[in-house]
């Protein structure tokens, strides 16, 4: 990370879910802010609020207080029009479960991204990014878990996206398989420059990433940058 241009930033946000004894506390007063070219691990145990926060980040859900601003313009203040280009052209994200569709190749997954209709080669490029190159054609069911979850961050980097939002993106792969993911997400950020969020319950994670930020409870416990990350190669867990 040498230069420090600011991404995104979220500043004191809150959300909770349901209502009086009910509640639930999801994020309190959290801030944060991404930087371009990094690679941002949010860590946390399960309940601790990371996908609450990334769903915000990424404009699916929103905060009962506190602002996200992205380029200068703030989310909430945006109209339904524009927070729509945000959610499809600025952002992309990665799930745990692929989110694939079936019916569709690996090749035409990746195509539906509605920013890509403009230019046929992405699609090709993307998918030879994540090293299947070799299977543009083969639908889902035709794919290991592995290699769907690489269609789906080609279909995520299709759009070019200012910001890769990944929510346990190993979480449904075995340790070997999620460990590809992983070297494919850390090539993304050190060879083509982009902006990588990995949320994820497993710590070891954490070293690969440039700054780690750690949630309990809907807060942030504790923030770290790291000097010299690990190689995706080297992290076991
Ligand atoms: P994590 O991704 O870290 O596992 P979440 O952000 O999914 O955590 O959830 C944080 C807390 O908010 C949890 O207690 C969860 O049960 C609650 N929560 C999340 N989404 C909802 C929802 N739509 N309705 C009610 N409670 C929710
Ligand atoms: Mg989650």
């Amino acid at each position: 990370m040498s230069e420090k241009n600011i991404v995104l930033s979220a500043k004191h946000l809150k959300k909770s879910y349901g209502k009086g004894e009910a509640t639930v506390q999801a994020l309190s007063d959290v801030s944060l802010d991404i930087y371009e070219g990094e690679l941002l691990a949010i860590l946390g145990s399960s309940g601790s609020g990371k996908s609450t926060l990334l769903n915000m980040l990424g404009g699916m859900d929103q905060p009962d207080e506190g602002s996200i601003t992205v380029g200068g313009r703030e989310l909430a203040k945006m109209k339904d029009k524009e927070l729509t280009r945000y959610r499809r052209e600025d952002v992309g994200f990665v799930f745990q479960s692929f989110n694939l569709i079936a019916e569709l190749t690996a090749k035409e997954n990746v195509a539906i991204t509605a920013s890509v209709q403009k230019d046929k080669d992405i699609v090709k490029n993307m998918l030879e990014l994540v090293g299947l190159g070799a299977k543009l054609n083969n639908y889902p069911m035709q794919m290991s878990g592995g290699e769907q979850q690489r269609v789906s961050i080609a279909r995520a980097l299709a759009k070019d996206p200012r910001l890769l939002l990944c929510d346990e993106p190993t979480g449904a792969l075995d340790f070997e398989t999620g460990k590809q993911i992983l070297i494919a997400l850390e090539k993304l950020v050190r060879v083509h420059g982009k902006t990588v969020v990995i949320v994820t319950h497993t710590q070891e994670i954490g070293r690969m990433a440039d700054r780690t930020i750690r949630m309990r409870s809907g807060k942030i416990i504790e923030q770290t940058v790291n000097e010299a990350p690990v190689s995706a190669e080297l992290v076991e867990w």
